[in-house]
């Protein structure tokens, strides 16, 4: 009989759903190809990972694979006995089949015995702490079932403050967390959970789970599009929070027409959205619209930005995470009635983009008129940091946010509502909802995608051809952000009178 494994990345994805991980194992058919973004977030734990080793300075890498476990725990083995005090990805498996590669692996040079040191590309625990603390305790259980003397164990995280000035500063950019105190509670149970997860993956039949909260918490889970087919395309999963949504499933399903009035949340904006619904008529609420439409001020300018960033800092100047403008898309309309203009800013080289970006974007802007955007904050955010990084200009930074007017605000107080937009009042929805303009099928569809593929050429992982396709599919989607923008300001005008 084989005997039964348990890596570490199934004992937390188990911990998050455990059909999720019975899935994994025995429906490979229903495996969710990763996204661009995923990719990209994967690489950057690569990267972060990297950095860690150099934290530390010398020390021996166990190079073997990851699927190759019993090469990689006799390699390190091999540097144990040579006297190594510092392994990098080093592996171990407890008798019981549970197996893990630890970040880094330091022998404490007083006790002699060892420290486990954990690197992930977050700023805080805090974040995800209780699978972070979950995932070094299980490589606690497993290095310490498997014969070593673990001292302490601690988690490496990146540091937001710190700000990048020319090569990557290692100690600059990483913080190290004690946190052995904090598994104590958790240590116990590991077992336990180890031997239910192989109980999971092993058995012929999926265990009982019921979609919830947790198909979108900490990660959105790939087999929602499985999971959820029996769900309405509108349904009480677009109503309430993680915090209420499993009580309101379990009392009342998924459909929002069993879903009884007195159960309905608050909020204004879900019940017009509900009532809208049911009704399959569209909300406007003109005078709300006539006063939106009454706030702007010609020439019009339609601005929408394209970001990267990464946790590892791009350029000098900037810090892990940081969104890097690269790109923007300007449509102007000088007067009602007069034909759109377009002006755009991408650039197509692998350096600092902001100066020219800034550059670009304040030459054809103009300083009267409002700045028309999609969601505020993001703009708004990008423009303050932008005025902080090159003080010249600041005045000019600072006028076009006090221009700026959020297209957004009267789709997301439902003062305009079509029963197709789903409850959400992104544009990805709104548009469609209103417009025969989609999203669907262009090369580049989403933000995500757009950051994702130019962070891989900032990292020069592009053909000529692939750049080529990727500067075409980058200006497109961008375009598009702004031209919705003109569309659905002129529904705004449409349904005001
Ligand atoms: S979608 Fe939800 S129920 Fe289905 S496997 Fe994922 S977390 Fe579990």
């Amino acid at each position: 009989m084989l005997m039964k494994k348990l890596s570490k990345s199934d004992y937390i994805s188990g911990l998050q759903c455990s059909l999720a991980l019975w899935l994994k194992y025995n429906r490979k058919d229903l495996t969710p190809e990763p996204t661009e973004s995923m990719k990209a977030r994967f690489e950057e734990g690569e990267e972060v990972g990297e950095y860690g080793r150099r934290y530390f300075g010398k020390g021996i890498l166990i190079d073997a694979p990851y699927h190759e476990l019993g090469k990689a725990i006799k390699e390190t083995l091999g540097a144990v006995s040579n006297g190594e005090s510092i392994i990098f990805e080093a592996a171990a498996q407890a008798p019981d089949g549970s197996y893990s590669r630890i970040d880094i692996l330091r022998k404490d040079p007083d006790s002699g015995r060892w420290d486990m040191i954990e690197v992930k590309s977050g700023t805080e625990i805090k974040d995800y702490y209780y699978y972070y603390y979950y995932d070094i305790a299980f490589q606690y259980y497993v290095f310490s079932n498997a014969g070593y003397d673990i001292k302490d164990c601690y988690l490496m995280t990146v540091n937001s403050s710190y700000v990048r000035n020319g090569e990557i500063d290692p100690h600059g950019l990483l913080t190290i967390n004690h946190v052995t105190d904090k598994l104590y509670s958790i240590l116990p149970k590991v077992k336990g959970i180890a031997s239910d997860r192989m109980s999971v993956i092993g058995s012929k039949n999926p265990p009982n789970e019921s979609i919830g909260a947790k198909c979108n918490s900490p990660h959105e889970c790939g087999y929602k599009a499985e999971c959820f087919k029996p769900v309405p395309e509108y349904s009480v999963f677009d109503l309430f929070d993680k915090n209420k949504i499993d009580e309101i499933y379990e009392k009342y399903g998924a459909k929002i027409e069993t879903l009884p009035k007195n159960a309905w949340p608050k909020g204004k904006g879900k019940v017009i959205g509900i009532e809208s619904y049911l009704g399959n008529k569209e909300h406007i609420n003109k005078e709300a619209l006539r006063g939106f439409l009454d706030s702007l001020e010609y020439p019009l300018y339609f601005l929408d930005y394209e970001t990267v960033k990464s946790a590892v800092p791009l350029f000098d100047g900037t810090s892990p995470h940081q969104q890097i403008p690269f790109q923007f898309s300007l449509h102007i309309l000088r007067e009602p009635g007069l034909e759109l203009e377009h002006v755009e800013f991408l650039h197509e080289s692998i350096s600092d983009p902001r100066y020219e970006l800034v550059d670009k974007l304040v030459e054809s802007i103009g300083s009267k008129g409002s700045v028309i955007v999609y969601n505020e904050t993001f703009e708004k955010t990008r423009n303050k940091e932008l005025a902080e990084y090159f003080p010249s200009y600041k005045a000019r930074l600072n006028n076009i946010n006090e221009r700026v007017v959020d297209l957004y605000k009267p789709f997301n107080k439902r003062d305009i509502y079509n029963p197709k937009q789903n409850g959400s009042a992104s544009i990805k929805h709104t548009l469609p909802a209103f417009t025969c303009m989609t999203y669907e099928g262009m090369d580049i569809s989403n933000g995500g995608e757009a950051s994702a593929g130019y962070l891989k050429y900032l990292r020069r992982e592009l053909s000529g051809e692939e750049e080529r396709r990727l500067f075409e599919g980058l200006k497109k989607y961008c375009e598009q952000d702004t031209l919705a923008m003109v569309e659905l300001l002129r529904v705004i005008e449409i349904k005001s009178r």
